[in-house]
């Protein structure tokens, strides 16, 4: 429970850090946040991708709040927009910064790089922009540091293929913007798309929108299980723009479409580079003959990285996992706000709602 003098330490300014910040304020809680990069990091890194989420579904009543008392002649985008991360980062997650008091809060290019419990408060090692580390102390830890920067390995039962740890800085694990800055690298090569679910399905997609433009681009996707298509829809997805994607992907694998070549039941054994820009020879568990790439791109998913709090053991009261590290589903704010809530509930020890009081 706080004190007066008790200090929250928030850990990442992504939705849900910024989100944790804002409830902060509006309880009176003195607060930090610390950001690896800058304000939305993650939602730049993958910036030219259209959210499937409208823009009301991601922001929250205190968020509105925040802007309008910041800027009350304000036109905001409307609740249906559908935008890009970047444009998302551009019209909300930014302005909130700073265009409020969470402005002299936020430490950017501040990476956490250890937390553990000193005789009474938490203690984190922090690295600043200037490479020198420190430790800050604080009272309570919400870790909402996400896990775009923390990919899975693309070998069978979660571990890396063979080799991979070797080439790890050669292949590319996020949303590649194809049809943009990196439409030079990928232009009339030989690719390998590794993963079933919707990053996969949106890289598939976008380079096959490249092949058009450049009919030398050969798109090799495959994935661990036998399903015959890559994607399952599920049965009428209210996301409209999701289902599009997926229904999208799946007919480029089946029908051969867009220079795509589906290749199902394909777990990946071993990646060997054959020099650096030279391309890759990718053997895959089973009979299937080993394949030459030029780039692959490996969309397998994103894991939480639990060495951050690794010191803590399981003595982890006053430490909080929000967010999608949490184990948020993403898609929508809210189940995101219902943590954020339930967490100062424990530590305020009140139950005050304050979406509720904005709402
Ligand atoms: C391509 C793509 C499309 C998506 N589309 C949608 C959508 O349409 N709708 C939707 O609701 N969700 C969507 N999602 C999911 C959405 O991005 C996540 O739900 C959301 O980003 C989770 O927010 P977060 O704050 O938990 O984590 P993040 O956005 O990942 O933020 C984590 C922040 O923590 C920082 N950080 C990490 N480690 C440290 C450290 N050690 N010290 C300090 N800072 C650190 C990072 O730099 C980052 O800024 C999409 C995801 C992807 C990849």
């Amino acid at each position: 429970m706080t004190r007066p003098d008790s200090h929250l330490a928030i850990l990442g300014a992504g939705p849900v850090g910024l989100e944790t910040a804002l409830y902060a304020e509006a309880v009176g809680l003195p607060f930090s946040v610390y950001e690896r990069g800058e304000i939305g990091e993650h939602f730049n890194a993958w910036g030219h991708v259209k959210l499937f989420t409208p823009w009301g579904q991601n922001i929250s009543p205190l968020g509105r709040a925040a802007l309008l008392t910041a800027r009350p002649r304000s036109v905001l985008p409307n609740d249906s927009d559908l935008m890009t991360g970047r444009e998302f980062r551009d019209t909300y997650l930014i302005p909130l910064v700073t265009q409020s008091p969470l402005a002299s809060r936020l430490q950017t290019k501040n990476v956490v790089l250890r937390v553990g419990r000193g005789r009474s408060r938490f203690r984190l090692l922090v690295r600043g922009p200037d490479g020198k580390e420190r430790v800050d102390e604080a009272d309570f830890v919400i870790d909402c540091t996400g896990s775009y920067h923390n990919p899975r390995h693309l070998g069978e039962g979660g571990i890396p293929a063979i080799g991979e740890f070797g080439v790890r800085d050669q292949i590319a694990w996020g949303l590649e913007d194809v049809l943009g800055t990196r439409e030079k690298h990928y232009a009339d090569r030989n690719i390998l798309v590794v993963g079933a679910g919707m990053s996969a399905a949106t890289s598939v997609c976008l380079l096959a929108t490249l092949a058009a433009k450049y009919p030398g681009t050969w798109i090799t996707w495959a994935t661990r299980s036998s399903n015959s298509t890559p994607l399952k829809r599920p049965m009428s997805d209210p996301l409209r723009e999701r289902d599009l994607i997926a229904a999208r992907a799946n007919t480029l694998a089946t029908r051969g479409e867009g220079n795509v070549e589906f290749r199902n039941a394909s777990p990946i054994e071993a990646i060997e580079s054959k020099g650096k820009d030279a391309g890759f020879v990718v053997r895959f568990t089973g009979d299937a003959a080993p394949l030459e790439v030029e780039r692959i791109i490996a969309n397998v998913g994103y894991q939480p990285d639990d060495r951050l709090a690794h010191a803590l053991g399981d003595n982890r009261a006053g430490y909080f996992v929000l967010g999608i590290k949490g184990g948020g589903t993403g898609f929508s704010l809210s189940s995101a706000q219902a943590q954020i809530r339930e967490a100062f509930v424990k530590i305020t020890g009140q139950s005050t709602d304050h979406y509720r009081k904005k709402g």
